[in-house]
């Protein structure tokens, strides 16, 4: 996971502007007549005019607006650990962390119907039973219903899916690091929008900007497709990254040189146990995904023995002789392994961090 770095004027730009603004009246549209409201940092809003909509469809901070279905009953429920029984929650007897969360947040006292809904109907399954038939075997409410259809993903044309994806100038897929996502054609894009807020269990987030993510179709349909991430449980590349936290090693660095191995062993190292590092490395299957690419960390690692400091001295001199740019050995460095770049600039491009990581554990960038 590399961040994507979004251009800073990316909400004032007229391209993303034009497109909020008929959304917005759109969305508008949808719920005249009826109130929605939402509390944004302990501020009640409601969303009543072209101008409040357009706001929180824009905000960085999209996920601090809280629509009180946020705490659905149903869809906290089907998003519960799959074999969690249903029993259990209607016991109340339990260990589970999670249930005991989910009976605190929801107490049997305000949310009889619920309940009895469940004793009825769902006694003896498990939630991953019932999440099988998901959207069709609970009762939704009326507010949720409203929210599903005002802030409508379909309502987004497919030439603006392409303008947003285009402003958003994320070449690289920013999950795998690996998949080219750019421009091609006039106006064409390659890249999915990823919603990190999946649009099945927070559809009030289905439109804003900030909650889309440009990523290749791996990551977004195959790998991550209806999980369940958040800023809380996974990192979120609007705004963090693995960075320095968790970098790529060779892991058989011995047996390589001794050639007691051919095979590079690649890995990702969490040097902080981050969890939420883990669980986005665990739903983009990252390690799997780059033992592919041990045939690349290897050539580099050939390309450092080869050139080893005797050598770039010896080239040094050489080379500084017959060109004026080339004075110290970080340019005899970046000349044969590339620059020593910073995320920003390694982040749009395929396995800029691998390559970046790689050479810092060699030794060749600190
Ligand atoms: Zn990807």
């Amino acid at each position: 996971m590399v961040k994507t770095f979004l251009p800073g004027d990316l909400p004032t730009m007229k391209v993303i502007d034009d497109i909020y603004s008929k959304l917005s009246e759109n969305v508008l549209k949808e719920i005249q007549g009826e109130q929605l409201q939402c509390k944004y940092k302990n501020d009640a809003i409601f969303l009543d005019t072209k101008e409040k909509i357009k706001t929180f469809l824009l905000s960085k901070n999209f996920y601090e607006y809280k629509f009180n279905e946020e705490g659905n009953f149903y869809q906290d429920l089907i998003y519960l650990h799959g074999n969690i029984k249903v029993d259990n929650l209607l016991s109340g007897n339990t260990d589970s962390e999670e249930i005991k969360v989910f009976l605190r947040k929801y107490p049997k006292e305000e949310y009889g119907k619920e309940y009895d809904i469940l004793e009825t109907g769902y006694k003896g399954k498990k939630i991953s039973e019932i999440r099988q038939q998901e959207n069709d075997s609970f009762p939704e409410s009326a507010e949720y219903q409203l929210i599903k259809k005002a802030f409508d993903y379909g309502k987004i044309h497919a030439d603006d899916r392409n303008s947003i994806l285009n402003a958003m100038d994320v070449p690289v897929c920013p999950y795998c690091n690996m998949n080219y996502t750019m421009k091609y054609g006039k106006e064409r894009n390659a890249a999915d929008i990823d919603h990190f807020y999946i649009k099945s269990r927070y559809p009030q987030y289905a439109l804003c900007l900030y909650n889309f993510v440009p990523a290749c179709p791996v990551c977004n349909s195959k790998l991550k497709g209806k999980k369940d991430t958040t800023r809380q449980t996974h990192v979120f590349p609007h705004e963090e990254s693995y960075g320095k936290e968790a970098e790529f090693e060779i892991l058989n660095l011995i047996e390589l040189s001794s050639g007691k191995s051919e095979k590079a062993e690649l890995k990702l190292i969490n040097h902080g146990n981050n969890p939420k590092i883990d669980n986005s490395v665990e739903t983009f299957k990252i390690n799997e995904l780059y033992d592919f690419h041990s045939s690349y960390a290897k050539d580099l690692l050939d390309k450092v023995w080869i050139y080893n400091d005797s050598y770039m001295e010896e080239l040094k001199r050489f080379i500084s002789e017959k060109s004026e740019d080339i004075k110290g050995i970080k340019d005899i460095k970046e000349l044969i392994f590339g620059r020593d770049e910073p995320e920003e600039i390694y982040a749009r491009k395929s396995l800029g961090k691998l390559r970046m990581d790689l050479l810092r554990q060699l030794g060749v960038y600190e």
